[in-house]
């Protein structure tokens, strides 16, 4: 069920076609709710993209439509990747582009963990 306002899930989008294996792409964790792999274009030293297994468009459809087993594992997965990257220590960002003034390209829900270096202010100056 598409939620009020948001385009349905398409299924031929880009991160669609990683999880279903037709596309490569440089895995750092996988279980059965989440899969995070290397950004093909990474903005920082570590620029890793984390996404759930489920069909959600974004950061809105995933809040209200996933279940809460899925909220919460797609959430610790997000945790295991930075520590078992080791970047507790020195620290990371986490990013969710949602819809149009966010600039969100790939209509799958993703979270962007960048660390690596001193990332700067949180925006760039508008
Ligand atoms: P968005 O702008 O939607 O928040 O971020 C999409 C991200 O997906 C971008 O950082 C972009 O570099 C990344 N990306 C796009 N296509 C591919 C791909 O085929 N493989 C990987 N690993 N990343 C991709």
């Amino acid at each position: 069920m598409a939620v009020s306002g948001l385009p349905p899930y398409d299924d031929t989008n880009i991160f669609a076609r990683i999880l279903r294996g037709e596309i490569p792409n440089r895995t750092v964790y996988e279980d059965q709710w989440a899969l995070a792999f290397h950004d093909i274009s990474p903005q920082a030293p570590v620029h890793v993209l984390v996404i759930p297994k489920g069909k959600y468009v974004s950061f809105a459809d995933f809040s209200v439509s996933a279940s809460a087993d899925e909220i919460a594992g797609f959430m610790r997965a997000i945790g295991k990747v930075a520590k078992d990257l080791g970047l507790e220590a020195q620290g990371y960002r986490l990013l969710a582009n949602m819809g149009e003034h966010s600039g969100q390209e790939v209509p799958h829900f993703h979270v962007h963990l960048f660390a690596g270096r001193p990332l700067g202010r949180m925006l760039p100056p508008g």
